[in-house]
């Protein structure tokens, strides 16, 4: 037996990582499913097979996690002259003996935390924690294991009991089949008995898992078990954080006298009264900013910017005298903020979701250029954190030619472009027959209430089937495109599908950033709120485009009174420039799935959500 290719891939990856409440458990997830991969890459090396794909980093096995270790749905390893059966069975060893090390400490934590915990919570313990894992691999052919993981694994044992207020599938941790009543007190009571890192708050209950994901920062700030110490235990940034970053960044930047004072008063008390830190966004700062030190209101976790939160549980952990203290300085800024005209801060954030299309066939069918293709891609997932850092977001995950990142409403649009160029550029130096590698993408504007693994899944699957299944009635092309959709306070709303590059190769992405611009009054002339409404509604009605779309829009945009547009009317100029806007809006509006011209009523309607920036006090 020699040089024989071996496909391994580890599951469940997908709803492992997503089964999460707050975008710290979902950073542990992934950070966790990564080192759990690397560590059975590693040993498969230390057995003396090669990897192929993901490539192994070079760096020391002690030395942190790199920012390209991610979570391979495959990997794929060239066994040397090894049977691949040793192979698997290594990767798979390596794999469950760290997994039960980390799994172990976890418990320790909540037996420390319950003197109660028994051999019924054990049992559940111990089913859930050897229950989670399966692998599947092949060898010869990557098809194989397609043809493998097409057969549906299902979980042997059917979980009873309360379940997880997490995942909702598993059973809670309890002490016996007793009443909810029993299983509350038992989570009330290690609420205040587990160490603070943990943060299980009064009303929820977990599962081994979803408990595990939630340690993990205790863990690593421990060391224990001794692999996690390359993790990093700082805190991820939460959904509101990513929320109110823009609004932090135009207070930062505000030459107005009285909001830079309101700002350094809000950031004395949020020192003053030892506000909750949290892993500070990055800011451009622009020239001319006033007061530089202003910037440090990022390094605290921005439910303190909300009158809402202080309305609910989420500051508890502060005296009264001191929520009192933080609660004025918040109204205070925000109403100086106002008055200089910047709105509140947002109440949506974006997750997105981005994959490499037709991975599996670029792979099967360029054999000899997989280790280049490899390299590529780890380039590729390098650059991704620089990328998405510096639009105020943070990469989750990007490993291979996946991503999954948080980032403002405001840049996520320009992020994506930025990264699916990177991915091109990282493409670009292999030597292709026949096919040009692309990259797909699915984001959710999702209000910052929305539950979060429900709208990590739906970002799934706008990738997935909304994305990936796009065709362009003209040139029958697919893929190659992003899918974007609100998510409000009711759930999922308005949705917009595009190919990046529409016909003639204008990138739509520019396009509807023109649009924003104008909007948000940034560029002439502008475009009214009430403009962009009315025009979805005529879209509704007219639908096709028989070329009466055009005038009727031209006759709407001049009947409005505001002395900007009479002015635009008087001049040949200024009816020109309208009647450009107007094609601009068209163009960015038009149905790429049908032949005939038919415009999406929800294109106006999204550019005037993202145009508002989601704020809603
Ligand atoms: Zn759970």
């Amino acid at each position: 037996m020699s040089n024989e290719s071996l496909y391994i891939s580890f599951g469940p990856v997908q709803s492992y990582v997503s089964e999460a409440r707050t975008t710290r458990d979902l950073w542990a997830g992934s950070s966790l499913l990564a080192l759990l991969a690397e560590s059975a890459l590693r040993a498969a090396a230390g057995a003396g097979a090669e990897p192929v794909s993901p490539l192994l980093p070079s760096s020391s096995p002690d030395s942190p996690l790199s920012g390209h270790a991610s979570v391979p749905n495959v990997m794929q390893l060239d066994c040397k002259s090894l049977d691949p059966q040793t192979v698997a069975s290594v990767m798979i060893d390596r794999w469950n003996s760290l997994w039960r090390g980390v799994c172990d400490e976890a418990r320790q934590l909540l037996e420390r935390a319950s003197p109660q915990f028994n051999n019924y919570a054990r049992s559940i313990w111990d089913r859930q924690q050897n229950g989670l894992w399966y692998c599947v691999w092949v060898t010869g052919a990557y098809d194989n294991l397609r043809a493998r993981k097409s057969i549906r694994q299902f979980n042997t044992s059917p979980e009873q009991g309360w379940k997880c207020s997490v995942c909702g599938s598993r059973q809670a941790i309890a002490l016996n089949e007793g009443t909810r009543r029993d299983m509350k007190d038992f989570w009330q009571g290690i609420s205040t008995t587990l160490p603070s890192r943990v943060r299980v708050r009064e009303e929820e209950r977990l599962c081994a898992i979803c408990f595990t994901k939630r340690a993990l920062s205790e863990l690593v700030s421990k060391g224990k078990p001794k692999e996690l110490s390359r993790l990093q235990a700082e805190s991820f940034p939460s959904t509101v954080d990513f929320a109110a970053v823009t609004w932090l960044k135009e207070v930062v930047h505000s030459h107005d006298t009285a909001t830079i004072h309101a700002a350094k008063r809000m950031l004395e008390s949020l020192r003053a009264c030892k506000a909750n830190r949290v892993k500070a966004l990055t800011i451009s700062l622009g020239w001319g900013v006033l007061a530089p030190d202003l910037q440090h209101l990022l390094d605290f976790s921005s439910d303190y910017y909300y009158s809402a939160s202080y309305a609910t549980r989420r500051l508890q952990d502060h005296e009264d005298a001191d929520r009192k203290t933080l609660r004025n300085s918040q109204k205070a800024l925000q109403e100086a903020a106002k008055k200089a005209g910047i709105l509140g801060p947002s109440s949506y954030c974006a997750v997105l979701l981005m994959d490499g299309d037709n991975m599996g066939k670029i792979l099967s069918e360029n054999e000899r250029h997989k280790s280049d293709i490899s390299k590529a891609l780890n380039d590729f997932a390098d650059t991704t954190h620089s990328i998405v850092e510096s639009m105020s977001g943070q990469v989750v995950y990007a490993g291979g030619d996946d991503l999954l990142a948080f980032l403002p409403l405001g840049t996520v649009l320009d992020a994506a472009l930025e990264l699916r160029i990177a991915y091109a550029s990282a493409m670009s130096s292999i030597g292709f027959q026949n096919i040009r590698p692309t990259i797909s993408a699915g984001i959710t504007l999702a209000n910052t209430t929305a539950p979060l693994r429900q709208v990590v899944t739906h970002t799934h699957h706008l990738l997935d089937d909304v994305a990936k299944e796009h065709r362009d009635a003209q040139t029958k092309t697919m893929k190659d495109a992003f899918a974007v959709q609100v998510w409000n306070r009711s759930g999922p709303g308005i949705r917009l599908v595009r190919r990046w590059d529409s016909t003639g190769n204008i990138s739509c992405i520019k396009t509807l950033r023109g649009l924003i611009d104008a909007a948000q009054g940034r560029s002439a002339p502008p475009l009214t709120s009430g403009f962009l409404y009315k025009t979805s509604e005529l879209f509704e009605e007219f639908g096709g485009g028989t070329g009466v779309i055009e005038s009727l829009l031209f006759a709407e945009y001049f009947a409005s009174r505001t002395e900007g547009v009479k002015k635009l009317k008087e001049t040949e100029q200024g009816r020109a420039a309208v009647r450009e806007l107007i094609d601009r809006l068209l163009k960015a509006s038009r149905r790429e799935d049908l032949t005939n011209q038919e415009y999406d009523k929800n294109t106006p309607l999204m550019i005037r959500f993202m145009a508002s920036g989601g704020v809603n006090e």
